[in-house]
């Protein structure tokens, strides 16, 4: 058997093929059998000589949330003991609930997923005030496609013998399959991501440069929405790859390039030029 390792390119059904962890593997390992999907592709030879760096964050920036997030500084599980998982679900003292296999700072907002793993990158069970919790959940499918959760249960609702509050439950990706008609569940593409606007959301998924790591990632802004996005302009944000709406920043230095009023916060790192907002 050869082991081919692929890397889908930004256009519909095209793949390159890379080495993995550094490494032209020729020979299938047996452990990896488990894990294939039998698809036909057409692969783009890259020629050997140049590698292929990894530019990409894989995962999601939660730049955008509802409330600003405090999360319980996590306590840290020692090797084998078992996680007895309380019964409480509700936060205590006003604090949100993040939970996710990789770390998390409430600043940096970050959920990454390990390269070519899908699945959920982390969820949240957001303290917005002393009345009201909300949750939020994002992850890949199965195609890599971004897939978002607002509202609803915390709790995934397919997760066999797995106990409901560990980690392992509430991360189980079973909350994607949710009905076409459910109002939390958001499906984006893997090309396009995703853009709602509707009351009482607007949820935003877009491909961006994240200043935390200089990577290109997903983008993900959960804002409360009357449906009303305001002014259209015809132009396409160079941070985020959405259409620019109520303010129009346009850099003052350069011909053609401009910022939604998200992006344009995190100018100083991105394009440190002056810009002029137009309304
Ligand atoms: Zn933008
Ligand atoms: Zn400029």
């Amino acid at each position: 058997r050869l082991g081919i390792f692929l890397r889908m390119l930004p256009r519909e059904n095209r793949y390159a093929r890379v080495m993995l962890a550094g490494e032209d593997l020729v020979v299938f390992r047996e452990g990896l059998a488990a894990r294939c999907t039998y698809r036909d592709v057409f692969v783009q030879q890259r020629v050997w000589g140049s590698v292929l760096t990894e530019e990409r964050f894989y995962g999601f920036w939660m730049r955008t949330l509802l409330a600003p997030v405090k999360s319980k500084p996590k306590t840290k599980k020692k090797g084998g003991q078992k996680n007895s998982g309380g019964q409480n679900t509700s936060d205590e003292e006003g604090f949100s609930q993040v939970i996710t296999r990789g770390s998390w700072s409430d600043e940096d907002r970050l959920f990454e997923l390990a390269v070519g793993d899908s699945g959920t990158a982390g969820a949240i069970y957001l303290n917005e005030n002393e009345n009201r919790s909300t949750t939020i959940k994002v992850g890949l499918d199965g195609a890599f496609n971004p897939r978002v959760q607002v509202g609803g249960s915390i709790f995934s609702p397919e997760i066999r013998n797995l106990d409901p509050y560990s980690e392992e439950g509430r991360l189980h990706p079973s909350w994607m399959d949710a009905p076409a008609h459910s109002m939390y569940l958001h499906r984006g593409t893997r090309l396009d991501g995703l853009l709602k606007d509707d009351y009482p959301w607007r949820i935003s998924v877009q491909n961006g440069m994240i200043p935390k790591t200089g990577k290109i990632g997903w983008i993900v802004d959960i804002e409360r929405s009357d449906g009303d996005r305001g002014k259209e302009f015809n132009r396409i944000c160079d941070g985020c790859s959405s259409t620019i709406y109520k303010v129009w920043h346009k850099c003052t230095e350069c011909d053609e390039f401009d910022f939604c009023s998200k992006c344009v916060v995190h100018a100083e790192d991105t394009h440190n030029h002056k810009f002029e907002a137009i309304t």
